[in-house]
């Protein structure tokens, strides 16, 4: 199998954890994004619980956590994940009201209508837009608000090449305007959206990659399905540069009515 049609799909997750762990952040998107976000969400206070879904190590907890007052908690499948997410908080000085709990985003342990804010930046995809949005709603209180950020196309056409590749890692991306009716047909008012800028991909996301791809590569020495991984990485961030008029992540929020 060429390392072209080789897909994230194929590779072992623990594999994909280890590399991850080493990153501050498992996703595109910057603390400067995360705020501008929270921006369109009224009413929080220190009584306010907040839960980010597929939070990864924390990075963008953290920041979401620093820019409200209320109890945060982070989910998250993988215990590698949660536990330096909660040495972080405590790093940070927040872990009385931050805290990160392994769990799956399709089976959350909330009660009905017990939150204020369902964040989740880079990983709805993993449930599924719409399935997410739908399956989450009942967790919110009336006048809650959602924020997920979510991979889209910026055009109605795209090079057949992108197309492919997106068709096999995320069949479910769309257009704004078709994810934006998603959210209002899920029984949310589409509150704002927008386009998370370059760097939320470059400096924040591939570029820390870097010399973490070097290190890992060195680590795992004749280890075939590393090697691949890293090759596939390194694809995907080439595809990102040539295509990325067409596609991007999009930050969408709603508010429950
Ligand atoms: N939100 C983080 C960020 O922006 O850096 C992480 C994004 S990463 C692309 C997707 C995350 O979703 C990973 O941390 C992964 O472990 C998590 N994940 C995957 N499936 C999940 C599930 N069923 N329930 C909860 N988390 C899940």
């Amino acid at each position: 199998m060429s390392n072209e049609n080789t897909s994230i799909h194929d590779f072992d997750l623990n594999l994909i954890c280890e590399y991850y762990s080493n990153l501050d952040r498992q996703g595109p998107g910057s603390p400067e994004v995360t705020v501008k976000a929270l921006s369109f969400i009224e009413g929080l206070n220190q009584t306010s619980n907040i839960v980010d879904l597929g939070c990864g190590t924390g990075g963008q907890t953290m920041v979401l956590a620093q820019h409200t007052s209320g109890k945060v908690r982070g989910i998250d499948l993988f215990p590698t994940f949660i536990d330096l997410f909660n040495k972080n908080a405590t790093k940070l000085n927040l872990q009385e009201r931050v805290k990160g709990l392994v769990g799956s985003m399709d089976n959350l342990p909330f009660q009905d209508e017990e939150l204020d804010l369902i964040w989740s930046e880079g990983a709805i995809y993993n449930i599924g837009f719409e399935r997410g949005l739908r399956e989450w709603r009942k967790y919110l209180k009336t006048n809650g608000y959602i924020a997920v950020s979510e991979a889209s196309w910026f055009t109605e056409k795209r090079p057949s090449e992108i197309e492919t590749f997106w068709m096999d890692a995320y069949p479910e991306i769309d257009t704004i305007p078709n994810k934006v009716q998603q959210l209002q047909n899920a029984g949310y008012i589409p509150v704002a959206s927008f386009i998370l800028p370059d760097n939320c991909w470059t400096e924040y996301f591939y570029e820390p990659q870097i010399q973490v791809q070097e290190d890992f590569l060195r680590a795992k020495a004749g280890n075939k399905m590393a090697e691949d991984f890293i090759a596939n990485q390194r694809h995907e961030t080439q595809l990102y540069y040539k295509y990325k008029a067409f596609y991007g992540y999009v930050f969408y929020i709603g508010k429950k009515v």
